[in-house]
């Protein structure tokens, strides 16, 4: 035997097509070692294989062009990997073997049924084949390389259960086979051995896996690399958990325990012969082969306490209960020697600490089976009250979670348990591996992969990922956007993983899994993006396997905000500049409020008055750290400010709106700036900040539009603004009077009695000295007495309230308990 050996083995799935048997052989004669190469039929060719034999037991005539059609895969296969010289001797060997199987089909479709044995024969061609294909490709590409049909060595008994091998006689019918091999390259058939008495069987579904791990065993190999369609054993199954990421390392027993629940990737026969002589197991991607993959060796060096999950979907739970059961001796010996005479095998027990009630979980494709033999077995007890019932809960699956001596480690059964109960999943069972190295849940069937993608984050998600939807995404949402952009190259680094998972104007929305272009997202809108529904939009957002959710709604549109408290109560944190919640009717505020603390929801909103100024949180510390607001003054209109800052400086009022028009720095119709509606809103909101339960309808409202033009169209309004002129005539010759300049301001007194108004300030004052669009608040409190404590600074414009939006987002995730 040479020294050195690697055992690979490739599955199914990377042998589709000729295109894929050229990139294996690729892989195998790059490697400078001498190589045994076990291989899997063509994709799906098993599963072929046993449908044609079930066919035909049916008489269901489509056995015929099922079988012409597997046929003339191969030989398409054949013609299109060999050059037309090679192809001969292979196309004549498929040739009788598919005369063969239609001969054994004949006899099927007249018995009506068949035997294992048939099943055993046939179901092994596709290994056949597909090693021959592989070594005469590398034949014809001049590659040092021989095929062996591992039924001329391998020797198994099959038992019930499982397969066993008679390891003595394939040990000595595999040495010899190879005394005399001197060719760099062993293609092996996986999957098919031959019982002791020489007739063709199978190691059962999948068991190309154990092939390889046997003959790395029978061989005493160096190493065994099973290549697959995945990077390696992940922390769960990659369709379920989008996030699951590649483990570096496993111990045997860790990836026997995350096979036997479920983890496709490595069955768990596998491990055994590869673990009695401790050669390592490497999974890797064929289609990646640069790729590390995961190492499975004797110890794990990895310190992380869980290494992944695994569901078994189908699945019943059986709970036998009654009192007389207690102290009987021998109980549990007859209830579990019942299930295994009937071959059932019990999945996983559950200790009631009382003996009052026994449970466990079997294959759902058992249950009827189970009920039956226990009712026979137990038919006495029953009768007589000893066993008061058994129940056995169908739609049901096990959740488990692996890792070596993870039971003992403080902390962990906590984060799992709490990452089910936050997802809302209720645990039928519990069972905890007597190994140390497992926990395993039942749960309900529907709730699987909930349960699955909430245990995953819980674990391996950074505690602090939010998964973000943002609603309207014009001027200030699309900007947002990009400010999110350029930043997540610095979060990168840090523990905060902020998902935008969802976007929407109103008409559309785009949604994604995962996360969001935010390169593309405009295109991916317009091209990928579908006809908006509320519904949908918000259940996709509300992802179990993100710790944090939040909606950020980037509209002025009431009808979002009165769904606040749905999607606090639906599990939102909600972040928005929209001012209709904070200055609507006081009851619904409060209730907002409430919902806010029960709920534990926050609702961030520091971008409602003076955009992204710090007045909101301004307010709220001094409120909270126990000062009194006594009264607040101030400019909070960035239009009024710019077209009052343009009076002073001797423009005309009317002529400063046609600009500010032009200039975007009105609304459409610049009688809702004019109006003092939405100024007075934002008094609302710091009004109810400092503890005053004021209403839109309380606040004295000085509107800077005449009745007389109030009902006009947006154009015949702007055609006689001169107007206006004359109306600030007087309020403008009585400021200057007194040496002042006017200005458009919203004050609250002591008592919580609000106007907006104009007033004159001398110029020295700080409300007369702001400029361009500013903003500026007074707080006069009991703390800031003689001076009150001044805001200033740009109010309005698109960058700043998104960056007074994505600050809200950052304090969020810092209350959340994110490190920044
Ligand atoms: P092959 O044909 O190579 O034997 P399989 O389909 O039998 O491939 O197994 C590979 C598949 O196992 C992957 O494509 C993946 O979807 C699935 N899988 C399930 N659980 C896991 C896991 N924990 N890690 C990696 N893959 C997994
Ligand atoms: N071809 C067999 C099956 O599909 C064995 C294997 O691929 O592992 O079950
Ligand atoms: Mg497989």
């Amino acid at each position: 035997m040479k020294p050195g050996i690697i055992v690979h083995k490739f599955g199914g799935t990377s042998l589709a097509n000729a295109e894929k048997y050229k990139s294996v052989a690729k892989i195998v004669t790059e490697r400078n070692s001498y190589a045994v190469v076990v291989v899997s039929a063509m994709s799906k060719v098993t599963d072929s294989l046993i449908e044609l034999v079930e066919l035909a037991a049916a008489q269901n005539e489509s056995y015929l062009e099922n079988w012409s059609a597997l046929k003339n895969r191969h030989l398409d296969t054949v013609r299109e990997l060999l050059p037309p010289s090679s192809q001969e001797s292979i196309i004549q060997i498929l040739n009788l073997d598919f005369e063969n199987i239609k001969e054994i089909l004949r006899g099927v479709w007249l018995l009506r049924s068949f035997s294992s044995q048939i099943i055993e024969l046939v179901s092994g061609y596709g290994e056949v084949w597909s090693a021959q294909l592989l070594n005469n490709y590398l034949i014809s590409q001049k590659v040092d390389s021989n095929w062996l049909d591992a039924r001329r060595v391998l020797v198994v008994e099959p038992t019930d259960s499982a397969v066993s091998v008679i390891w003595p006689s394939s040990q000595e019918k595999t040495d010899l086979w190879f005394k005399d091999q001197s060719k760099k390259i062993t293609v092996v058939t996986g999957f098919v051995a031959s019982t002791t008495e020489g007739i063709a069987t199978t190691l059962k579904r999948n068991g190309s896996d154990f092939s390889a791990s046997i003959f790395g065993a029978l061989l005493n190999a160096q190493e065994i690399i099973i290549w697959t369609d995945v990077d390696g054993v992940l922390s769960a199954d990659p369709r379920l958990v989008p996030e699951a990421v590649v483990l570096a390392e496993l111990s045997y027993h860790e990836a026997a325990e995350l096979a036997y629940f479920g983890a496709k990737v490595v069955h768990p026969s596998t491990m055994a012969p590869a673990i009695d002589k401790k050669i390592p197991i490497w999974i890797k991607n064929t289609f990646s082969p640069e790729k590390l993959g995961t190492k499975i060796h004797s110890k794990s060096q990895s310190t992380h306490p869980v290494k992944g999950f695994s569901t078994i979907i189908d699945i019943a739970l059986v709970s036998v209960e009654g009192t007389g059961m207690v102290g009987v001796p021998g109980f549990a010996y007859r209830l579990f020697g019942t299930l295994k005479e009937i071959g059932v095998s019990v999945i996983m027990i559950s200790q009631a600490s009382s003996e009052h009630s026994i449970c466990f979980a079997i294959p759902l494709s058992q249950s009827a089976k189970v009920r039956q033999a226990l009712a026979n077995a137990f038919f006495a007890e029953i009768h007589k009250g000893i066993i008061e019932k058994i129940e056995i809960s169908e739609n049901c699956s096990i959740l488990a979670a692996v890792g070596d001596g993870m039971v003992h480690k403080r902390g962990v059964a906590g984060i799992f348990f709490t990452s089910l109960a936050k997802a809302g999943v209720s645990i039928r069972a519990i069972a905890q591996g007597s190994s140390e190295r497992n926990i395993s849940v039942v749960v309900k069937r529907e709730d699987a992969t909930r349960a699955l993608r909430a245990a995953h984050a819980g674990f391996f998600l950074s505690a602090h990922a939010i998964s973000i939807g943002i609603i309207g995404v014009g001027g200030v949402g699309s900007t947002l956007i990009s400010q999110l952009k350029e930043a997540s190259e610095f979060f990168k680094n840090s523990s905060l993983d902020i998902r935008v998972r969802g976007l929407a104007n109103s008409k559309r929305m785009l949604l994604h899994p995962d996360r969001i272009s935010l390169e593309t997202w405009e295109k991916d809108l317009q091209e990928k993006g579908e006809l908006l529904d509320m519904v949908r939009f918000v259940n996709h957002l509300r992802a179990d396997h993100i710790p944090h959710s939040a909606l950020i709604d980037c509209t002025s549109d009431q009808d979002l905000a009165n769904q606040y408290i749905t999607w606090m109560t639906a599990g939102f944190h909600i972040i928005t500049p929209n001012k209709k919640a904070g200055s609507g009717p006081m009851a619904d505020f409060r209730k907002l409020k409430i919902a806010s603390t029960e709920l534990q929801k926050h609702f961030l909103c520091e971008t409602t008055v003076g955009a992204g100024l710090p007045v909101i949180n301004v307010l709220r510390d001094l409120v909270q750290t126990g000062d009194k607001i006594i009264a607040i003054e101030g400019i909070l209109s960035g239009t009024l400010s710019f077209l009052f800052n343009a009076v002073s400086s001797g423009r005309s009022f009317s002529e400063a709106l046609i600009e500010a028009k032009d200039k975007g720095y009105t609304e459409p119709d610049p009688r809702d700036d004019l109006s003092g509606v939405d100024f007075a809103r934002k008094l609302v909101i710091l009004a109810r900040e400092s503890g005053w339960p004021l209403e839109l309808a309380d606040i004295h409202l000085e509107s800077l539009v005449p009745e007389s033009m109030a009902k006009l169209g947006i154009s015949e309004f702007m055609s006689k603004v001169s107007e206006l002129d004359t109306l600030l005539e007087k309020p403008l010759q009585e400021a200057k009077l007194k040496c002042e300049v006017l200005k458009y301001v919203g004050h609250i007194d002591s008592e919580g009695k609000a106007t907006v108004s104009l007033r004159s300030y001398p110029s020295l004052h700080p409300f007369a000295q702001i400029s361009a669009t500013d903003n500026i608040v007074a707080f006069k409190t009991k703390r800031y007495f003689s001076q009150p404590l001044y805001v200033r600074g740009p109010g309005a414009g698109r960058e700043v309230t998104a960056a007074g939006i994505f600050a809200d987002l950052l304090r969020l995730c810092s209350y959340l308990g994110a490190t920044l």
